[in-house]
């Protein structure tokens, strides 16, 4: 087929991208490997249950935000759900109902035994910094490149991105020492539980701009969505398709070469020919698919960076409904000692489904998806046998983590009980090495050179979590709209940017 754009994975990256772009009136083409879309952030069914595989939990869904706005303009067929608390953060000697909303948080940290004067000069700072980048956060062309409206938008926001300037490239321990915040308890275990999670390092040496603004997730829209988060990325393709772009499922990209000014992309036996690639892949994925060796020059350094990262093991649990649990879908943060690495089962994070929410579980049961983060750094170059039993280590203290500060999850009966690792991620994501943490988001300034969409080559992008900072399928569909509208020429750099 012969497209103005192809897609390469229906991850939210490539959602965003093929959704952008096919709203712009272009002809776009979006392969998938799998039978669904959603990737990392996907819902797949199994022994008659439908597990959450990775991402459990969205933000962007509040009224004005990213998806809302999508949801609306598209008529997604989505049921969402307010969450209060949205997570509940477990610790020993200590629970954090975490509210939806800023002065809550900081009320629950009071309340957890936070003195107030160095909380509230720490929030101080949070919401300065917060409030000047998330509103760029919530509209593809108020980033680089930027469309007209987003440069006006930005030169008024100027003076208030002077504080986010401040601290970039600073570490949030910076802030905490800065604000005299370090020594309050409650608040250190959120904030490393929050950015193991979000930026996907340890709060002391996170990023403290991004760190800060990850920090307002639970208060941007962070919802449930019924019958799991792979709802959301089925609205998005349909919604694709709704605009005339056409999905391939099971459609795998094998090949991907240039000839006579175009990209040739092979797969399932057609070849699809398209000016403008956008690669929802892992630089060193992409690489092979060219069927290049390795990455070089600035692809080089953006894999390394990723194979500095993170990848996952997991838990897919179905247990006995009872009286003892919520009603509602539900998110806990289980930490074994706030002493110990929140990686690596002494940190895990279990997403319950709603009570009766349609097509998750049979009558009765419920369904749990947890993760924890393992280095990548850890499995690489172990034989298989090292890899399986490191994994399955990881995955024993997961469930003494869960029996010990949530044993409420249990008291029903395990009614199934499927592990997951690296390896899984590997075989369903496609991600090599199962590396799904995307660029650990420490202190530096080289995050910021990820400002620009990501060419690597003529008309070739790369979009998802490898290359837009926040570990998210929000990140990942907002980078990927905005990478597709500098793609197709929708912004004043279309030029410059165009490879
Ligand atoms: C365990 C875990 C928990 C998480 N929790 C949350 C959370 O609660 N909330 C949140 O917002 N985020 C969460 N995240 C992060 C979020 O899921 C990811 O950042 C985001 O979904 C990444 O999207 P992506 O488009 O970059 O990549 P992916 O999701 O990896 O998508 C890539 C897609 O490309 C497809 N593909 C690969 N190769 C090919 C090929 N050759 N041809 C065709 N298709 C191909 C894959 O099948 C896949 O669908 C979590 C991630 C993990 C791993």
């Amino acid at each position: 087929m012969d497209a103005d754009l192809i897609v390469i994975g229906a991850g939210f990256g490539g959602l965003g991208a093929a959704l952008t772009a096919a709203d712009s009136g272009a002809k776009v083409l979006l392969l998938e490997a799998l039978s669904y879309p959603g990737g990392c952030a996907s819902t797949f069914g199994k022994a008659g249950y439908r597990f959450d595989a990775g991402a459990t939990l969205v933000s962007g869904l509040g009224p004005g935000q990213l998806f809302d706005r999508w949801a609306r303009r598209h008529g997604l067929p989505i049921a969402v759900r307010p969450l209060d608390p949205v997570v509940e953060l477990r610790a020993p000697g200590l629970r954090l109902a975490l509210p939806p909303s800023r002065e809550g948080l900081v009320a629950t940290l009071l309340a957890a035994g936070c003195e107030e004067a160095p909380l509230r000069r720490f929030f101080a700072v949070q919401a300065a910094v917060a409030d000047a980048l998330w509103p760029t956060l919530d509209d593809p062309g108020r980033l680089p490149p930027f469309d007209l409206p987003g440069l006006i938008f930005t030169l008024k926001a100027a003076p208030k991105l002077l504080p986010a300037l401040r601290w970039a490239g600073r570490p949030l321990g910076a802030v905490l020492r800065a604000t005299g915040a370090e020594g309050q308890a409650p608040l250190r275990l959120l904030l490393d539980a929050l950015c193991q999670i979000t930026v996907q390092a340890r709060a002391e040496e996170a990023e403290a701009p991004l760190a800060l603004s990850a920090l307002d997730y639970l208060a941007r829209g962070a919802a449930h969505v019924e019958g799991g988060v792979g709802a959301l990325a089925e609205a998005l393709a349909g919604a694709v398709e709704a605009r005339g772009g056409a999905l391939r499922r099971a459609s795998r990209a094998r090949g991907l070469r240039r000839a006579g000014g175009a990209w040739l992309v092979e797969a399932r036996g057609e070849v699809h020919r398209a000016p403008v690639v956008l690669a929802n892949l892992l630089p060193q994925d992409l690489a092979a698919l060219r069927g290049e060796g390795p990455p070089t020059g600035a692809q080089a350094r953006l894999s390394s960076r990723v194979e500095a990262g993170w990848g996952a093991v997991m838990l897919y649990l179905a247990v006995g409904d009872h009286e003892g649990l919520p009603a509602h879908a539900a998110h806990l943060e289980l930490v074994e000692d706030p002493a110990l690495p929140f990686v690596e089962g002494a940190h895990v994070f279990c997403s319950l489904s709603g009570r009766g929410e349609v097509g998750r579980a049979p009558e009765g049961q419920r369904v749990i998806t947890v993760s924890t983060h393992i280095l990548a750094e850890r499995l690489r170059g172990q034989p298989p046998a090292a890899q399986a039993a490191l994994v399955q280590g990881v995955q024993d203290r997961m469930r003494a983590l869960i029996a010990a500060r949530a044993p409420e999850l249990l008291a029903g009966g395990l009614r199934y009980d499927a592990p997951g690792s690296p390896r899984t991620f590997q075989r369903f994501t496609r991600r090599a090495g199962g590396l799904v943490g995307g660029v650990p988001r420490a202190a530096g300034w080289g995050h910021y050179r990820d400002l620009l969409p990501t060419a690597a080559g003529p008309g070739l992008w790369l979009v998802g979590d490898s290359v837009f900072p926040g570990q998210s399928a929000l990140a990942a569909a907002l980078g990927g709209a905005r990478t597709a509208r500098a793609a197709l020429g929708r912004g004043p750099a279309r030029r410059l940017l165009r490879g």
